[in-house]
């Protein structure tokens, strides 16, 4: 195994080059933080394999679909992001063997490494959802889990002046849990504002048998859809669209009885999952029956293979996926790699707490922050300010001051 001060792989001879001595697949908000981070800590071969030109800040898709950020600030390019020291590899990874320490891609490349960094997020099953794939961004039904379909969201909520608006969260871990529900919030206190929310009925289907798992936040929620008079289903999700009728079906979690549903605009998410070939490889977790990479929960790292950690979106963690959470696990993956990449064997690693955060917009120009670990213990970041109230400083942070500390801090390395 190759030591840290290894000579960079730029200037070794072509067949070399595909081997390194870290190879992260994605360079999105974990893949980039990573990638970051071990360049600054002096890793000299640090490859990242990433296919799209582009790199995108998602937190911000729910405020460009709630009218409140074009969708432009969310993007840069990925050559932007990239750290200098990196080698930037623009392929797609179509399987992993971690026996022989390769990852092959798209284009039949085979890639070796030392040390294995899985970052590549997660995919969206919009086929999952009879109807849901040939719905979305037409007619009455939009999205904000796509860039694509955001600003539509925004053109919908706009246009609305009565009838029935259902904004949906599917089974299964997704994304800022939160996200499904936000959407809501911000169109209500738009159509509040406009005058119209009384002639529109809100109605919020949830999988869950509460708005939040964390008590002083679930409360909080509750008194802001009481607020808007929204109309909360819980134990619910929608199994079926038909975008043409603007008809949907819901079906009752616990007792399996279906409703249909006329709606005037849909605001849908689609189910989530490991990508396929994620799902399929030997790094996947038996017991995740959305086929997420298995690592230690404190570590990062995986437990059969020692070379191969996991963070974001695709690693098999039981807290909620968000870019937060990601910020305080790549130290703690970094640090880890830079154990076993200095030979230490068997010593004490650092640990992941689960933490997570949520910036829960209720209205649009109002923020409940709620920051928890892995048991649901609140783990508040910012002193002094009580984050368990409606503030409208926290809105800020979420439009201006994390973007900035995202693009700034975190994807240098910093933060
Ligand atoms: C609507 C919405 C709202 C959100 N709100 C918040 C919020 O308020 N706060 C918060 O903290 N988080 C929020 N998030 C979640 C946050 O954006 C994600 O948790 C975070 O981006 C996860 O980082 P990741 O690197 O795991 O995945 P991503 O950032 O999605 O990056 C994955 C990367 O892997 C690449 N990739 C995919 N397949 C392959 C392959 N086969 N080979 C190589 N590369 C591949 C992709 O191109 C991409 O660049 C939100 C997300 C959405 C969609």
């Amino acid at each position: 195994m190759s030591s840290v001060s290894s000579p960079p792989s730029a200037s070794l001879p072509a067949s070399a080059r595909d081997h390194h001595q870290v190879l992260i697949v994605g360079g999105g908000t974990a893949g980039i933080t990573v990638a970051a981070r071990l360049c600054r800590a002096g890793v000299v071969d640090v490859a990242v394999l990433e296919p799209a030109d582009v790199h995108w800040y998602q937190p911000l898709w729910t405020l460009v679909g709630g009218g409140r950020a074009p969708l432009g600030v969310t993007r840069r390019s990925e050559a932007s992001v990239m750290p200098r020291r990196a080698r930037w590899i623009r392929e797609a990874a179509v399987a992993v063997d971690p026996e022989e320490g390769t990852v092959t891609t798209r284009a039949g490349r085979v890639i070796g490494y030392d040390f294995l960094v899985m970052a590549p997020g997660l995919q969206l099953d919009w086929g999952e959802v009879p109807g849901l794939d040939a719905a979305v961004g037409h007619g009455a039904v939009s999205s904000n889990y796509s860039a694509e379909h955001a600003p539509y969201t925004w053109e919908l909520i706009r246009g609305l002046r009565s009838g029935t608006a259902v904004f949906t969260q599917p089974a299964g871990p997704v994304k800022c849990g939160g996200a499904p529900q936000k959407i809501a919030y911000l169109a209500a206190d738009h159509w509040r504002r406009q005058g119209v929310l009384d002639r529109i009925r809100v109605v919020l289907v949830l999988p869950a048998d509460s708005l939040f798992g964390v008590p002083v936040w679930r409360r909080a929620l509750e008194r802001v859809a009481d607020r808007y008079g929204i109309e909360v289903r819980l134990n619910s999700e929608m199994t079926a669209v038909d975008g043409a009728a603007r008809r949907l079906t819901l079906a009752d979690r616990s007792t399996g009885a279906e409703e249909s549903l006329a709606f005037d605009l849909l605001h849908a998410v689609p189910p989530q999952s490991a990508p396929d070939w994620v799902e399929r490889s030997p790094l996947a977790a038996s017991a995740s029956p959305y086929g997420y990479v298995e690592v230690d929960k404190h570590t990062l790292q995986h437990p059969r293979h020692a070379n191969v950690f996991a963070l974001g979106d695709v690693a098999d963690l039981p807290t909620s996926k968000t870019g937060a959470a990601v910020r305080k696990q790549a130290p703690v993956l970094v640090a880890n790699l830079l154990a076993e990449l200095a030979g230490e064997r068997g010593g004490r690693r650092r640990r992941y707490d689960g933490y997570t955060s949520c910036p829960l917009v209720t209205a649009r120009d109002r923020v409940l922050l709620a920051e928890f670990d892995y048991d649901h213990n609140p783990a508040p970041s910012i002193p002094l300010l009580d984050t368990t109230k409606e503030r409208r400083d926290m809105w800020l942070l979420k439009r201006y001051g994390l973007p900035a500390l995202y693009w700034h801090g975190m994807l240098k390395g910093r933060a």
